[in-house]
């Protein structure tokens, strides 16, 4: 191995690179690891964590409201936009020299720079070339835009939480996770919000009685929700930006949010230098050990085009350094990875939706409620909680739990390690409840739904 300059080259300082640039290092490798815009990546700079902080300041504008019922006089709370976003600035900036020590702690050698393959074991920063032994390709994604007249004029999330001035009015385009989130935070913030989804029901994957009861509580809470739409032109006049829409209509806005979603971030990368295939979407091909079809090449994360998540970028990173430096073979198991939506209120899933759950198990047995949270009956906010649990008649197994209400992020984690411990209904049934929590409600489910 001494031979190269390195043992493992990892181009991309996001979520996958820098836990595998650790853990290699941490097992004795010497590591180096290049990144061209910001320590942490996406996640830690234009996706989860000033998202999540985004949501949090959108869930005061209807808290406000909520005390009245409590008992606070709340006298008309002012939202300052510059506020908001400088302080989360600080935030990521504290958080950028984290991940940056934590590499230095680790010992991996942090190069700054755009890297550029230039053979299977050469990787060039501007005008210096290093040589590894291996490479790691975990360059995440990027948000893609369709073409359309006025596309120069759609925002996207590498955009939006830095805009210089608070928009009144703000369309969102798409119905995946991102559009869904935005639409939340700019509704909570107290902008107008239209949300234009092109098919007839969005977050399409999602459990389908999820996806309804999500269309419901979104468009009650403010957002203009539209399906069955899409953007035909923008063009910016004196007053803002002129949307035509597919229906005929039109709509003014001051942004234009595009959520349509990410490709795989491979732009001057070199590929075409190398033995490394893209499929048809654009994703890195490899194989369940995330070698491309270069030997010395590997790729993880978002570049591989599976699931967009942070925790699988984290856990492919660490397999990955496990496997081939410290000869440990524990691979990621891909089963029951629960994830959420941050809208209001907030979605948890994992496992089998319905509609998966019948294609794979034939007879399922179904479980659902739907309910005022306690906290809204002296609120009085018009918002219903819906949970719904899939199980397989055959073996009792819990296979899918599925829930539209507040901190179902945090009550569907604890649920993912029931059901990936295999546990069955009658386990969830003899599991005393914590009362009163909305979470009690999934150990008290007796009844199977009974179709109409
Ligand atoms: P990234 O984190 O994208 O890191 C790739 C890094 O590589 C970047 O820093 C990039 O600058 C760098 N890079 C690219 N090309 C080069 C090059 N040639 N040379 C040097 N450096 C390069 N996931 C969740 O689990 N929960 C959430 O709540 C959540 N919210 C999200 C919200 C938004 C708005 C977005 C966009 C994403 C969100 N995600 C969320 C997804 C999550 O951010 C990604 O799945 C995760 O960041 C993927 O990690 P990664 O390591 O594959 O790539
Ligand atoms: P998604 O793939 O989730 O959604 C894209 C949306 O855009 C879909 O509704 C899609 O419609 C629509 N769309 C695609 N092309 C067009 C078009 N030409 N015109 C109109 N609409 C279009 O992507 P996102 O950008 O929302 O997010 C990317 C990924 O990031 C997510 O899949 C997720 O993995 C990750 N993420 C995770 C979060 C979390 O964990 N909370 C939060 C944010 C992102 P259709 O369904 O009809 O194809």
């Amino acid at each position: 191995m001494t031979q190269y300059d390195y043992d493992l080259f990892v181009i991309g300082a996001g979520s996958g690179g820098v836990r595998a640039a650790r853990m290699a290092s941490g097992f004795g490798a010497r590591v180096a690891i290049a990144e061209d815009r910001y320590m942490g990546g996406t996640c830690v700079n234009v996706g989860c964590v000033p998202k999540k902080l985004y949501v949090y300041a959108a869930e005061y504008g209807k808290g406000f409201k909520d005390a009245h019922g409590f008992g606070w006089n709340c006298d008309t709370p002012r939202f300052d936009w510059a506020t908001l976003r400088d302080n989360k600035k600080t935030e990521i900036s504290r958080l950028n020299n984290i991940y940056r020590n934590l590499l230095d702690g680790a010992g991996a050698e942090i190069i700054n720079g755009r890297a550029r393959i230039v053979d299977a074991h050469t990787v060039a920063v501007g005008e210096q070339q290093y040589s590894a032994d291996k490479l790691l390709i975990a360059t995440g994604g990027w948000p893609h835009i369709p073409d359309f007249p006025g596309s120069e004029y759609a925002l996207t999330s590498n955009e939006i939480f830095d805009l210089e001035e608070f928009p009144r009015r703000v369309v969102i385009v798409g119905g995946g996770y991102i559009a869904v989130e935005f639409a939340g935070i700019f509704n909570g913030l107290g902008a107008q919000t239209t949300q234009l989804y092109r098919g007839p029901l969005f977050l399409r994957g999602f459990d389908t009685d999820i996806r309804a009861h999500a269309g419901r509580e979104i468009a009650k809470s403010g957002v203009d929700l539209r399906f069955e739409v899409n953007v035909q032109s923008i063009r910016r006049e004196p007053n803002g930006l002129q949307l035509e829409l597919t229906d005929g209509t039109a709509l003014e806005a001051d942004a234009v949010l595009y959520a349509t979603g990410r490709k795989a971030n491979l732009a001057g990368l070199g590929l075409e230098n190398v033995n490394v295939q893209v499929n048809e979407h654009g994703a890195i091909e490899v194989d369940e050990h995330y070698c491309t079809g270069e030997p010395s090449i590997f790729a993880l994360g978002d570049v591989t085009g599976g699931l967009e998540l942070t925790p699988v970028a984290l856990a492919e990173g660490m397999a990955f350094a496990r496997r081939n430096f410290g000869g440990l073979e524990k691979p990621v198991e891909y089963d029951f990875i629960p994830t959420a939506v941050f809208c209001q209120p907030t979605i948890g899933t994992v496992g089998f939706t319905e509609e998966e759950a019948r294609a794979r198990f034939g007879d399922i047995t179904l479980f659902k409620s739907s309910f005022r949270a306690m906290k809204h009956t002296l609120s009085g906010r018009d918002e219903k909680t819906f949970m719904k649990m899939i199980v397989d008649p055959a073996t009792d197994r819990v296979i899918g739990v599925h829930m539209m209400g507040p901190d179902a992020g945090e009550i569907i984690q604890g649920i993912a390690i029931a059901m990936r411990a295999g546990a069955t209904k009658a386990i969830f049934d003899s599991t005393i409840g914590i009362h009163p929590t909305a979470a009690e409600e999934f150990v008290t489910m007796r009844e199977p739904w009974l179709e109409d």
